[in-house]
């Protein structure tokens, strides 16, 4: 059995040198080789002795999940689509911006929570992604976008060619699939990886609130919260899991994690859903639930899909609710809808794509849940 290396982080690298009667720095060198110069070839890392790599072709492989479509929007959103096997694909997202570059990736193949207004809970839970797939969605985008060719990171960033944030709103439930999110997490914070900011890397949650406490304790990054409703009759009703931790609970979980989160507020998301939760009584709901809570809103106009019973609520609707939001003092932005016309938009089903071949393939993707200003920055 071969190791993929490309799941370890500094830790397990070390590890796993330990395990080879290796000494510890050889982590850090193959670290930088892989994560920070994107280099998959054993033979190509030069400072490491001819023996060591040899041994390490017999031992180890480097194994990202193979990309099987890569598309690109009328506005510079790019979508990427990943096989991880068994008929399941998962999709990872870029969307440039001015000064900075937004990775959204996924989680698990499917998600046993069951949303009533999410495509990915309608098609089940299939497996928790390897933390060398999850990383390894940043491995691939980043060569995709030429950002490991590129001779510093000013180069990069002028091009739009730089990964600045990543947020963990693709497919799946990162709390629920905690162990693998965490070290993925940590390899994404590594210096010697890919060196990103507790403060650029967001995991968005449904609420599983003995999971927030893990990831307050074991790696706290920023956090955005799905609320999407003020009470549990309604939450209930449009995220389960709310049966099971509900807001007398979520929202104390949200203030224990504030102690440690490298930001001092949490972003709430909430879907826009005409006549379901979008009235100005509902906001004022909203903001009495969260007042004790430092926060910022992030509203999410419905994606709808094939079979979903909700429609997106309009835009004079989401306007004034946000007023509401806004004239009680609390930051509060609007999703813009980003990938239209490559089904990157949030909570889009791409039942049907087509690969490299241009044949139509029946992996099932995501719903993408993109951008939000302050849940990327
Ligand atoms: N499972 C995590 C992260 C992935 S979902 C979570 O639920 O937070 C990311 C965001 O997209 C969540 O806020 C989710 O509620 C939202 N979302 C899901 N389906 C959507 C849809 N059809 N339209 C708009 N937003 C949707
Ligand atoms: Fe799962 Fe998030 Fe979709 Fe709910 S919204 S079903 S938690 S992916």
């Amino acid at each position: 059995m071969t190791v993929n290396l490309l799941g370890l982080d500094a830790a397990g690298l070390t590890a796993f040198f330990a395990a080879q009667g290796e000494k510890p720095f050889r982590a850090r060198q193959v670290l930088r080789w892989l994560h920070r110069f994107g280099q998959g070839d054993f033979d190509a890392m030069t400072d490491i002795a001819r023996s060591l790599r040899e041994k390490l072709g017999t031992v180890a492989r480097v194994l990202p999940p193979t990309v099987v479509a890569d598309r690109v929007a009328d506005d510079g959103t790019r979508k990427f689509l990943f096989d991880v096997g068994g008929g399941n694909a998962v999709e990872s997202v870029f969307i440039p911006e001015e000064g900075r570059g937004t990775l959204c990736i996924s989680t698990q193949a499917g998600c046993a929570l069951d949303c009533s207004f999410c495509s990915t809970g309608k098609q089940g839970f299939n497996r928790n992604l390897t933390v060398a797939e999850i990383v390894g969605q940043l491995w691939q985008a980043r060569h995709a976008l030429g950002a490991y060719d590129a001779r510093d990171v000013d180069a990069r960033q002028q091009d739009g060619r730089v990964i600045s944030n990543v947020v963990l709103m693709g497919m799946g439930e990162p709390l629920a699939n905690l162990d693998n999110t965490v070290t993925a997490l940590r390899l994404m914070l590594d210096d010697n990886a890919y060196g990103l900011s507790r403060r650029r890397v967001t995991v968005s949650t449904s609420g599983l609130v003995p999971a927030m406490d893990r990831l307050r304790d074991e790696c706290p990054v920023a956090l955005a919260v799905s609320l999407h409703a003020a009470n549990d009759r309604l939450r209930d009703e449009l995220v389960p899991i709310n049966r099971k931790y509900p807001l007398a609970e979520l929202l104390p979980a949200c203030l224990r994690y504030l102690e440690k989160a490298p930001r001092d507020f949490v972003t709430f998301e909430y879907v826009m859903l005409d006549g379901v939760n979008d009235s100005d009584f509902q906001a004022r709901e909203l903001l009495a639930l969260t007042r004790n809570v430092p926060c910022k809103f992030n509203l999410i106009p419905f994606n709808p899909f094939p079979g979903s019973p909700y429609r997106r609520s309009s835009v004079a609707r989401i306007r004034r609710f946000a007023e509401i939001l806004i004239d009680a003092g609390v930051v509060t932005t609007t999703r813009k809808t980003r990938g239209d016309d490559i089904d990157a938009a949030c909570g889009q089903l791409a039942g049907q794509v087509v690969d490299r071949t241009q044949r139509t393939t029946g992996h099932r993707t995501f719903p993408l849940h993109l951008e939000g200003r302050e849940v990327c920055r």
